[in-house]
Parts: C-alpha cells; sequence; structure tokens
C-alpha cells in the first residue's frame, strides 16, 4: 500500500509530495487535466499560451527566498523585468518578479518531476478505515492509502473532510476571494514595450503583456486580463452563461490602451471561484495524527503562492 495520497498538484501538494517522496512513496491525484492548479498555465493551439493564474512570484521570507533564488540558479525560474506600469500610483516597493522559463507551472512540474501522478481524477469521497484511507474518485474507482493530504482550498475541503474536522477547524474564518481572468490575442498589433499595466479602474485591474515574459517569439500580441474583485463579485456566478461578461472586460482594455478591438483573434475567459483568502488562519497547516490526515494549502496563511508553499513545509515537518 502506497503511504500518501496527495490530493492537489498546486504548489502545495507538489511541494508536500516532493518533500515527502524522499523518506515515502506518494502518489499525487488531481481533478484538473494537467499540474499547477491556480499556477496553472493554458495553452491553446497555434501556440497560445497564458499564465491565467500566478503571474510571477516576489518572495519575501528568508526561506523561500532561498528556495526561489535555488529554482533561478537551477534555470527552472527567470526574471521578469522590463516596464512595469501602475496607474494607481499607490506608494509600493519594487520587488523582483520571478516567472517560469517556459510558464509559471514550471515550479510544480519541477517538484513533480519523479513523483506518481493522477490526473483528471477527481476525488468524491474520502473514507478512514481504522487503519487506511479509502478515497473514491468521481468514475467510482477506489483505492487504498496509508494516509492522505489534502490541499484543496478550504470552501472545498470543508465539503470533502467535515465528519474529520472539529468544530474549531469547520468554524474558520476563511473567505476565498473571486477573480474572472480574461484571455486575449491581438493579431498584428504592434507589441509595446510593456509587461503589465495596473490600471486605476472599476472593472480592470491589471493587464499582463504575456510576449514580454520572452518565452516564445509571436507577432500575435497576448494578454491576460484580470478583473478587480469588486467586478469579479459581480460576475463570478453569471459569467460563464452571460457572454458580455467577457467583452466587457475585453472593451475596457481597449479603450484604455488604445488596442484595435478588430485586431482580436482569439478570447477566452475563466472563472476562478476561490482565488485568494486574505486573513491569516491561527494555523500553517493541520496534521491530525488520529486519522493520518495533513491538510496544507495557501489559505491558512494568506493569497500568494509563497503562503502555499511555507504551508507545505510547515506540514512535512509535521510529519516527519
Ligand atoms: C487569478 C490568480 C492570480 C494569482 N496571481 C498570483 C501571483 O501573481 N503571485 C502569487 O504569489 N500568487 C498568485 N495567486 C495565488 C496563487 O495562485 C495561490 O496562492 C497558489 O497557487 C495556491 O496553491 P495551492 O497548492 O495551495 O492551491 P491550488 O493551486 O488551488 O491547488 C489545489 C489543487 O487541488 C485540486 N483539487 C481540488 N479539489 C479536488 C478534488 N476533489 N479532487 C482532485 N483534485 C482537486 C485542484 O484542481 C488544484 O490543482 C493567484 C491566484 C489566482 C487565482
Amino acid at each position: 500500500m502506497i503511504d500518501f495520497f496527495v490530493l492537489g498538484s498546486g504548489v502545495s501538494g507538489s511541494t508536500i509530495a516532493n518533500v515527502l517522496s524522499s523518506k515515502y512513496s506518494v502518489h499525487v491525484f488531481d481533478k484538473a487535466r494537467g499540474p499547477g492548479g491556480r499556477s496553472s498555465n493554458k495553452r491553446f493551439k497555434n501556440n497560445l499560451s497564458f499564465d491565467h493564474g500566478v503571474q510571477y512570484i516576489s518572495p519575501k521570507s528568508k526561506i523561500f527566498t532561498k528556495y526561489i533564488k535555488k529554482l533561478y540558479k537551477n534555470k527552472i525560474l527567470k526574471i521578469w523585468d522590463d516596464n512595469h506600469l501602475d496607474f494607481t500610483f499607490e506608494k509600493k516597493k519594487l520587488s523582483i518578479k520571478y516567472i517560469g522559463k517556459k510558464a509559471n507551472n514550471d515550479l510544480v512540474k519541477f517538484n513533480l518531476k519523479n513523483i506518481k501522478k493522477s490526473f483528471g481524477s477527481p476525488v468524491t469521497k474520502i473514507y478512514f478505515k481504522k487503519k487506511f484511507w479509502e478515497i473514491t474518485l468521481k468514475d467510482k474507482s477506489k483505492y487504498q492509502f496509508k494516509s492522505l493530504i489534502l490541499t484543496c482550498p478550504f470552501p472545498q475541503l470543508k465539503k470533502l473532510a467535515k465528519k474529520y474536522l472539529n468544530k474549531k477547524i469547520l468554524k474558520l474564518k476563511v473567505q476565498m476571494q473571486p477573480n474572472i481572468t480574461v484571455m486575449v490575442a491581438f493579431k498584428k498589433q504592434k507589441n509595446p514595450p510593456i509587461s503589465s499595466i495596473r490600471f486605476d479602474d472599476d472593472i480592470l485591474a491589471w493587464a499582463a503583456n504575456e510576449n514580454s515574459k520572452k518565452r516564445f517569439k509571436s507577432n500575435i500580441n497576448l494578454w491576460t486580463l484580470q478583473a478587480t474583485l469588486k467586478w469579479s463579485k459581480k460576475t463570478i456566478n453569471k459569467y460563464k452563461i452571460d457572454k458580455t461578461i467577457m467583452n466587457q472586460l475585453i472593451s475596457r482594455f481597449t479603450k484604455l490602451t488604445g488596442f484595435e478591438k478588430n485586431k482580436i483573434i482569439f478570447k477566452k475567459i475563466h472563472g476562478w471561484k476561490y482565488s485568494y483568502n486574505y486573513k491569516k488562519t491561527p494555523y500553517l497547516s493541520l496534521w491530525i495524527k488520529k486519522y493520518n490526515l495533513g491538510i496544507c494549502g495557501d489559505w491558512f496563511n494568506g493569497p500568494k503562492v509563497e503562503d502555499a508553499w511555507l504551508s507545505a513545509n510547515n506540514l512535512a515537518k509535521k510529519i516527519k
């Protein structure tokens, strides 16, 4: 029987899997078609590639900075330099922005390189049978593992593992905020010398110029647009049926930048229901020994990749 079933191939799942794999057998399962979770990259035909979740990593703590610098040295990550415009004029310290060499799920792919993994595998039920876990997938297949690690966002965790969590955990005040993201490609649009733009707008918060990440050469100009929190909250439950939502965000972008709408050759919307939690919980991770159940994820500590990584390492220490 394999030691650890890890649910989730995002930053926290891949990190804990990587650390545990030096001592235990590990198998990672994810409902998505590829690795990365909220740091995944969307690649469509004709080389249209967008980081539609995580845009960059700016490490803050000493320990995470050391880890990121190691990945930079090993050429997994590179620096996203150039011209980041901020029209909100908020006073922010300029930080180094690290991105994946090929895509922003490079960190996760590196972590999972030698680890057994299964994608397109949604977990629908978990059941602790005294000495081991029985995990059921959507296709009704069942797996048995000694221990279980859950790395999904808090609302999904509560749904899946309610029976195994005490009241204190179930009542944690975690609010995962939504984000509406649109990927858009312009043909024969002159690529401006701009990497990202932070807008002072009620709908459009931010836009990233994917070409400026210098991963490919193309005469197609690719942008990832992120909506404001207020507008994301208003539209998250209807963006799939209301097709005008994508066009409203794009129209705001073309209006504010002067890009020509008639040069658009591709557009796609993605709604992140559980993007970020801004409030810290009293925990960094949980290890519930009586069930051999571990829980980690960014939401314990904050809204960033760094929080996911710190949570996973904290859990690994508890297990070891
Ligand atoms: C639009 C957006 C932009 C962001 N930008 C940045 C940024 O620029 N910099 C930054 O540092 N952070 C950013 N973040 C936050 C960052 O993405 C997260 O902090 C981090 O990726 C969380 O990693 P995680 O492993 O904890 O969770 P996730 O990445 O959410 O991983 C959880 C995984 O569990 C899987 N899963 C869930 N339920 C099941 C199930 N039932 N069965 C099987 N699998 C399941 C999911 O598919 C997912 O892969 C951004 C987030 C979003 C949404």
